[in-house]
């Protein structure tokens, strides 16, 4: 595996791997590192289906709106590094700050009608960020896949339509939630949960699950699902639920009614003793 922190090694070492395998596929799993299962999983999928595996890890500041969570954000390169060997990885791309931004970028990406809605209404400028970043990192790494969570589902669908828009040669592909024993969403941000808040914690899940159990017996009052996952959620006294949502999976527009054959993703995001965890599921599931 190398290990690359420049943009201009990153560009010789694709051009050796190209010049060798002409037909050879790349396939690119962006993180931002304290890597887990869930990472993992993308890098098994990229290494099924590519003859060169690239993984960057860079906490991405400007997609950060609040500075604690930036500065409080989990780092640990040499477990990480060693993870990626495990998965057979051919690149690792750690940029700095100021490799991937020289300077301050002047041009902003905006998808209003994806952005405006679960955590974009509360994270002001984060897509933007996350837009920019990945962006860039398409155009240096110019995978043939790229490889993204469902838990971050709004993150996805932006990215999905981000590619399409601006017609980025390259396919996506969505994986599932990979999940604690309890039903918590991995997340680097887990780490920073007490022991007792890591239990309330798995109440999160815990009601988007009851909530879809209540729509499989039947139930189709929208605002009574939502209510049954709020509640479950909210009986965690170190729970403070910022939104529970039903939304179309493409548009992610809030559905109003629901029919028997209504497809949805229902999805939240609860502070749990003050640290964002986010979390949803698709009805019908896979
Ligand atoms: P992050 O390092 O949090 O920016 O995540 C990097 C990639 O891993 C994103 O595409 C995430 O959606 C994905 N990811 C994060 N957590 C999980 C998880 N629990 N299961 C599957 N994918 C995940």
């Amino acid at each position: 595996m190398q290990i690359i922190k420049t943009i201009n090694d990153l560009t010789l070492a694709l051009s050796e791997f190209r010049k060798k395998n002409p037909a050879g596929r790349v396939g690119f799993v962006p993180t931002m590192g304290f890597l887990h299962e869930g990472h993992l999983s993308l890098m098994k999928k990229a290494r099924e289906q590519n003859e060169c595996v690239v993984v960057s890890i860079f906490v991405n500041p400007l997609q950060f709106n609040n500075p604690d969570d930036f500065t409080g954000y989990p780092v640990n390169i040499e477990r990480d590094s060693s993870l990626c060997k495990d998965e057979k990885i051919d690149i690792l791309f750690l940029p700095s700050k100021e490799e991937m931004y020289p300077e301050t970028p002047l041009i902003s990406l905006n998808m209003p009608a994806l952005v405006e809605t679960l955590c974009g209404k509360y994270r002001a400028g984060h897509f933007e960020g996350v837009m920019l970043v990945v962006s860039r990192l398409f155009h240096l790494v110019m995978p043939d896949s790229a490889y993204f969570g469902k838990k971050d589902y709004q993150q996805l669908a932006i990215i999905k339509r981000m590619t399409k828009d601006l017609a980025f040669p390259l396919n996506i592909f969505g994986m599932p939630t990979m999940r604690e024993r309890d039903g918590l969403a991995m997340s680097s941000r887990n780490v920073r949960l007490s022991a007792q808040a890591r239990e309330h914690a798995s109440l999160i899940n815990r009601g988007l699950k009851l909530s879809l159990q209540a729509r499989s017996k039947g139930n189709l009052n929208i605002e009574e699902l939502k209510e049954i996952a709020r509640d479950v959620m909210e009986s965690g006294s170190m729970n403070r639920v910022e939104y529970v949502q039903i939304v179309e999976p493409n548009t992610l527009m809030d559905i109003e009614y629901l029919e028997d054959d209504t497809e949805f993703v229902i999805a939240c995001a609860v502070y749990t003793d003050g640290v964002r965890l986010i979390d949803n599921m698709e009805w019908p599931g896979e």
